[in-house]
This record gives structure tokens, sequence and C-alpha cells, in this order.
């Protein structure tokens, strides 16, 4: 654990999203510290051999093309890729109550993948891995009870009674950041009265290395190719968000009737479900910081925007949080220009509000869209689908915008 208490930049929260970004700004030659609450040697140990769905983290992440950019450029993406992952050349769409379906091929946009389904937990270890060889102050197993500002001096107090300063201090303390409460930025959020349930599955057919996603008027079930080490194609990861009353139901039944639900609503696409691991819920709220900086202060990921996992989004946000506030503050260094410009963070707030903005309505409107099941609606939805994907070109540039490819 780092015993240094003065940093050019504090980070809280090493997340997927803020061990990323605390390795890029000491790339940058920024003195940085990470203060993480989990015990960074948990973090570190190697995810299990997969021979059962239980080996697999609950928690996996829909990775584009511009993340992939992003953790290759901190020198990660090898590391992370060296074990099991699942690029999926295909997605496959459709509405649960009608005929329209939308299938989106890698080929078309002449890209290797569409995505990569990768592990939560293997990201964020090869992420510490890379820091625990870096220059970052990393200090884990602790947690930060307090923010504190003095004029031009700010920082944060841990609970082991230390305190730390810096000129910035970065909030990656996930959807319940406690610092975004205390420096006081509010949040417009709304309750999606919705449930995630995660587990994963081993299904009798292959997953044909596509990702499915079925909607219906109580919310989407997603099927996301798995990888084991030894190439077996018939786990997958599913997110099935379903409104609270329905998913506290599935949670409630047993793993028997649990399955024949699932297939049912898969509409047997993969075959039997064979088997399913723990599941576990987690409640859908979205939610999006009014302002992203304040002095000395700036949020990203989750701590700055939640949002409805139907499009595996939101980590990929919070990369593009850390690419624009890396690209910034690599700018101002190169300027000789200290990290808590006012200036430095307002431009870093321009290039990221829009875009999250623009994908939470995106999200929202899907959403609207496939829950209603007025004859009208659906016959429009269904119509829209099918139209859509005679269009090449325009179904390609909706794909490559969420891939985040130029
Ligand atoms: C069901 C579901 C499916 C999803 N699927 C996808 C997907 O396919 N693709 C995608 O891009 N996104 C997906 N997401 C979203 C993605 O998981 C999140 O956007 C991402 O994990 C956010 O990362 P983060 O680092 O910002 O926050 P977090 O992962 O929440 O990390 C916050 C970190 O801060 C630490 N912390 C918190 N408080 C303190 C404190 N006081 N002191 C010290 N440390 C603290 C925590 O320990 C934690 O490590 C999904 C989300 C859900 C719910």
């Amino acid at each position: 654990m780092s015993e240094q208490t003065y940093f050019d930049i504090l980070v809280v929260g090493g997340g997927m999203v803020g061990s990323a970004l605390a390795l890029g700004l000491s790339r940058q030659g920024w003195s940085v510290g990470l203060v993480e609450a989990s015990d960074c040697n948990a973090l570190l140990q190697a995810p299990g051999k997969a021979s059962g769905v239980e080996d697999f983290d609950p928690r996996v992440s829909a990775i584009s093309a511009a993340s992939q950019r992003l953790l290759d450029q901190l020198g990660v993406w090898a590391d992370i890729t060296a074990g099991r992952h699942c690029p999926y050349q295909t997605m496959t769409v459709w509405d649960g109550d009608g005929t329209g379906r939308i299938q989106f091929e890698a080929a078309e946009l002449r890209a290797p993948a569409l995505g990569t389904i990768i592990e939560n937990r293997r990201i964020v270890r090869a992420l510490f891995s890379a820091l625990s060889d870096s220059d970052v102050g990393l200090i884990d197993g602790v947690k930060v009870t307090g923010w504190w500002q003095q004029q031009n001096k700010r920082g944060i107090h841990l609970e082991d009674g230390r305190t730390l300063s810096a000129q910035l201090v970065v909030a990656a303390d996930g959807a319940h950041s406690r610092l975004r409460q205390w420096v006081g930025l509010p949040t417009r959020e709304w309750d999606y009265d919705q449930q995630a349930i995660v587990c994963t599955v081993r299904t009798t057919q292959s997953h044909r290395f596509t990702a499915w996603q079925r909607f219906s008027p109580t919310g989407p079930l997603a099927f996301l190719p798995l990888s084991t080490e030894t190439g077996d194609e018939h786990f997958c990861s599913i997110v099935w968000s379903q409104d609270t009353e329905e998913a506290r139901r599935l949670m409630a039944l047993d793993d028997g009737a649990f399955r024949t639900e699932l297939e049912n609503a898969i509409e047997r696409e993969l075959g039997a479900v064979e088997v399913v691991s723990r599941r576990h819920a987690f409640p859908l709220r979205q939610r999006h910081a009014k302002d992203y900086i304040a002095s000395g202060f700036a949020l990203v990921g989750d701590a700055a925007h939640t949002i409805h996992p139907l499009a595996g989004q939101g980590a990929n946000l919070g990369y593009g949080d850390v690419r624009a506030l890396l690209g910034e503050l690599l700018r101002a260094r190169q300027a000789g220009i200290n990290p808590d410009n006012d200036r430095v963070l307002a431009r870093y707030q321009r290039r990221r509000k829009g875009e999250n903005l623009a994908m939470m309505a995106a999200m929202e409107g899907f959403k609207q869209l496939f829950g209603r099941d007025e004859l009208t609606v659906r016959w429009l939805r269904n119509t829209g689908m099918r139209w859509l994907n005679q269009l090449g070109p325009i179904k390609n540039r909706i794909a490559a915008e969420a891939m985040g490819l130029d």
C-alpha cells in the first residue's frame, strides 16, 4: 500500500473504469493515487478454469472496438485476451411479440467482430496487474469516508484515519458514488421498475458466436456467448431484464422451472438450457449527473451515468469518459497547465455529456418502443425492424455507432 499522501491526481474507485484511468494518467507522467475499497490481492486472483457455469464471473461486458482500442493502448488487451474471451460476429435482435428481426454482421462492416464478451473480473485483474508494475500509488482495502476542500487544496479522508490530497480528484466510485454526493453534484434519475437477472447457462446447441437479444413487453433477454479455455461454445451469460414483479417471480423459481422459462423466452434458439449458475438480480435505475465537474473534481463511469443494460453500453460509455479525460489532461500536461484547470475540466465535460445523453436517450426510446403492446405499435416496430434489416447502409451505421467505430 502506498505511503504517499499528496498526488497530482487521485482516482477513487478501482473498477473497470477507474483502474484504466489511473493507469493511463500515470503513463502520461502525472503522479497518481488510486484508492479502492477491495483488497488488491483478491482482485489479482486468476479466474477459474471454466469447467462449469459457476466458474464464470456472472458479470460480463460486451466490449466495443473503441474500448478495445483504449485497453490495447494501455497495454492490457493482450493480457485480457490471453485467457477466455468471446468475440462475436453476429448480433440477432428480435421482437418476441411479432415477426420483426434484425441481424447485424461483422462481415458487413468489414470488422473481425462486433465486440468481445469478457468477464468483468478478467478486465479488472489485467488492469490491476499492470497497475502493480506502474508508478501509481495503490491504496487498496480501505474506503474513502469523506471529502475536504480548502481554497485551492482538496482531498479525501480514509476510514483508517489517513488524509490524502491532490490537485484533481476523480470519482470512479460507481453508481452510488459517495464522492458525487459529498461534493454536491446532483443527478437526474428514474427507476425503470425493472431488475436484471444475471447468470451463466450451458445450452445443448452452440451459441454460434452470436449475441442473441429477444424483446418482450416486460423487458429484453440477452444470451451473450462465452468461450471456455478449450473453446467450448455452449456457455452463455444471460441478462434478463424484467419488470420488478416478474423478476421476483423468476428469481423465486427452482432451477428446473427457471430453465424451462428461459428456453421458452429465448424460443429455444440454442436448444435446451441444460444448467444454470446461481442467479443474481440487479435493480435497474437510470442516473445522469447534471454536471460531471466541480472545482478540482470530475466524475467518470457509473459515478457520472448509469444506463439500462439492454445495449451493453455502460462500461463502454465509461471508457469513452476515460479517453476524453486522458486526451484533455495530456494536452494540459504538454502545455504545462495544472490538472485542476477549469477550462480543461469544462472541455472534458463538453466532450462527454452530449454523447452519454444521446446513448441514454436511445436506450430509453428502445425500452419504451418494446414496452408497448398496442397492436399499431407492435405492427410499426415489426415492420420497422424488417425494413431496417433490408437497409444495409443504415443498419451498418447503427452497428458502427454502437461499436464506437470511426
Ligand atoms: C446486468 C448488467 C449488465 C451489464 N452489461 C454490460 C455490457 O455488456 N457492456 C457494458 O459496457 N456495460 C455493461 N454493464 C455496465 C457496466 O457493468 C458498468 O457500467 C461498469 O461496471 C461501471 O464501472 P465503474 O468502474 O464505473 O464502476 P464500478 O464497477 O461500480 O466500480 C466502482 C469501484 O469503486 C469502488 N468504491 C466504491 N465506493 C468506494 C469508496 N467509498 N472507497 C473506495 N472505493 C470505493 C468499488 O469497490 C468499485 O471497485 C452492465 C451492467 C449491469 C447491471
